[in-house]
């Protein structure tokens, strides 16, 4: 049975105002009213697709085959992955996310989880997403408190949110009483998606504030658009406006491949020109810099000298890695290669991975 759920266009009021008042005072060919439409608004030709596939990136769903333990993944050695909802306030043209299943996490699968964290040496960190747990506060509270005293190997909780920049009115005060009262027990991390300055509205930047005030760490996890922050002047513009939010820089990734998304994805050769404008040119202090890093069938891949290689087919890449099958199949026994994936001469993992156009 297909489970998909729906991927429709769907926009927050909050960002339907956004988009319009920057139209009013920019102009609809200006940098800033471009980076909010074609991160949201869908042709006619996306909106009458019909969803066949289910083509996540990765397969690294645990112990699948034991009844109950549904919604985690593991593909890291320290972190594992709670997947709370499909629910967000706005549809990203670009998300992976489209192609998940429909997600109703039930008692049943919250304790076999618990049991899960709780028993693994190696984890130490979680990684709470969906969807936006931010949009089911209750069940993430809940989830939260549950991990801190059931699993006290886990040092930190991150969550994934677009919340502040789609839909700031939405950050609930519970929550804020949550972070405050448990900041001590564990560390809590929000990655926050801000791929252009237009973004960091007044009531973004509060609803920011408000969260590190109550010792949530803020970084910011991008993706690179064509379309919507592909310049220079732009992506300076971020890491600034980024700095003066003491919001940490982490990843810059490259879109993810997936279908119907190609007008976003620039070549590699381009993302790595990027890479060297970016973070060679003295244009941003070094605390500013993002990891350019693509997300791979096998996990994510920050670029350096090599990682890049040719393959005999022109659309893809060949991705060296450091991973190593026998190292993940210690701490996820049921975990499968996939088809994209081999094992190199020197034991590490090569990935194939699509280029841009
Ligand atoms: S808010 Fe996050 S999960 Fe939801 S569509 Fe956008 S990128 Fe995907």
């Amino acid at each position: 049975m297909n489970n998909k759920h729906n991927f429709n266009e769907v926009i927050s009021k909050y960002l339907q105002n956004l988009m319009c008042n920057t139209e009013k005072r920019y102009g609809k060919e200006s940098s800033e009213y471009k980076a909010l439409y074609y991160q949201y608004v869908k042709t006619d030709a996306e909106l009458m697709e019909m969803r066949e596939h289910n083509d996540k990136h990765y397969e690294a769903i645990v112990d699948c085959e034991q009844k109950g333990l549904r919604y985690i993944e593991r593909l890291y050695k320290r972190q594992a992955t709670i997947d709370l909802t499909t629910a967000c306030s706005a549809h990203c043209r670009y998300c992976l996310r489209q192609n998940y299943e429909s997600i109703s996490l039930n008692q049943e699968d919250e304790n076999a989880i618990m049991e899960y964290l709780a028993k693994d040496e190696y984890l130490k960190e979680i990684l709470i997403t969906g969807g936006d747990p931010l949009l089911v506060v209750d069940k993430l509270i809940h989830v939260m408190e549950r991990i801190i005293n059931e699993a006290p190997n886990i040092r930190i909780i991150r969550i994934g949110t677009r919340v502040p920049v789609q839909n700031p009115e939405q950050l609930d005060k519970k929550l804020l009483e949550f972070f405050n009262n448990n900041n001590k027990k564990v560390f809590f991390e929000i990655a926050l998606q801000i791929n252009h300055k237009i973004e960091l509205q007044s009531e973004t930047q509060r609803c920011i504030r408000e969260l590190q005030r109550v010792g949530v760490c803020i970084y910011a996890q991008n993706v690179l658009l064509k379309n919507v922050n592909s310049s220079m002047e732009t992506l300076i513009e971020l890491y600034d406006a980024l700095r003066y939010e003491h919001i940490e820089t982490h990843y810059l990734f490259h879109p993810v491949p997936i279908s119907r998304t190609a007008q976003f994805r620039m070549p590699l050769d381009e993302f790595l020109n990027f890479a060297r404008l970016l973070t060679s040119s003295g244009e941003i202090p070094g605390r500013s810099k993002p990891m350019f890093s693509l997300m791979t069938d096998i996990g994510k891949c920050t670029l350096y000298e090599g990682t890049l290689r040719k393959t005999n087919v022109k659309e893809y890449v060949d991705v060296k890695t450091a991973y190593r099958l026998e190292e993940r199949l210690k701490w996820n026994p049921q975990y499968k290669l996939p088809a994209s994936a081999r094992i190199a001469d020197d034991g590490t993992l090569i990935v194939r991975y699509m280029d841009g156009i």
